[in-house]
């Protein structure tokens, strides 16, 4: 299995998880045309995409991806956002606290906290194992257990945020929004510290905040508390996500 990192943060989000014979694709936050790049214009291997919720970085190209015959699994408010309706073709309204069987992918979905509801997941193939997929949310209070890969927003870090308040380069009202909307470099290390992570093989960042971020300093920190391998994600990155290395 494969994590390729087609965007991720607030410009767009979309991850693709590669297996020998299938393609999952989790959210729709890029043009389908870098898609189709991303997997040599083969869509027959992608069987679902999963779409956390309806902010534009996340869903904005839902449609295209609909209309190309893609399956997307969404809250039914995402397909509604973008007037669509739920009962069309290829188009799956899916709800919190269910599980989903997608070619050989099992999929749970959960709710998170953000300003609009907002699903995580775990995503479980028998090539990766078992994957934590949480983003836009302000914290999340469960504990899962078997995971071997996490894909975590760390989004902003207080100190400095706090520095770019007081030079003028964010609003004041900026540190409301992303207390009750983001996750903090704390809260994401609290977080994993709730889970088992003695099997974990890759914990990857999502989501950093352009400006209120320190990618160094967050890789670092993470390492130091868990002791794992910890990557950023970046535009066009490819990890190794299968459940044993070798
Ligand atoms: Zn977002
Ligand atoms: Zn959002």
């Amino acid at each position: 299995m494969q994590l390729h990192i087609l965007n991720s943060g607030s410009k767009g989000n979309c991850y693709l998880l590669e297996s020998e014979s299938e393609i999952l694709i989790i959210e729709a936050g890029v043009k389908l045309s870098e898609v189709k790049k991303a997997i040599d214009f083969d869509l027959s291997k992608v069987v679902t995409c999963l779409c956390t919720h309806q902010h534009r970085d996340h869903s904005g190209y839902i449609e295209e991806f609909i209309n190309s015959g893609i399956t997307t699994l969404a809250l039914d408010v995402v397909f509604i956002s973008h007037l669509i309706s739920p009962n069309s073709s290829y188009c799956k309204a899916i709800e919190p606290n269910h599980g989903y069987k997608v070619g050989n992918f099992k999929v749970y979905a959960f709710s998170v906290s953000h300003d609009i509801p907002c699903l995580g997941f775990t995503i479980d193939h028998p090539e990766s194992g078992k994957i934590l997929f949480l983003t836009d949310t302000m914290t999340c209070d469960y504990s899962f257990t078997g995971l071997n890969h996490i894909l975590i927003e760390c989004n902003y870090a207080d100190s400095v945020l706090d520095a770019n308040i007081k030079a003028g380069k964010a609003p004041p009202s900026m540190r409301h929004r992303l207390l009750s909307t983001h996750m903090e470099l704390e809260t994401t290390k609290k977080i994993i510290s709730n889970q088992d992570i003695t099997k974990v093989r890759n914990i990857v960042l999502i989501h950093l905040s352009d400006g209120n971020s320190n990618e160094k300093r967050f890789i670092e920190e993470i390492q130091a508390a868990t002791g794992k391998p910890v990557s950023a994600a970046k535009k066009g990155m490819k990890l190794n996500f299968s459940l044993n290395p070798f």
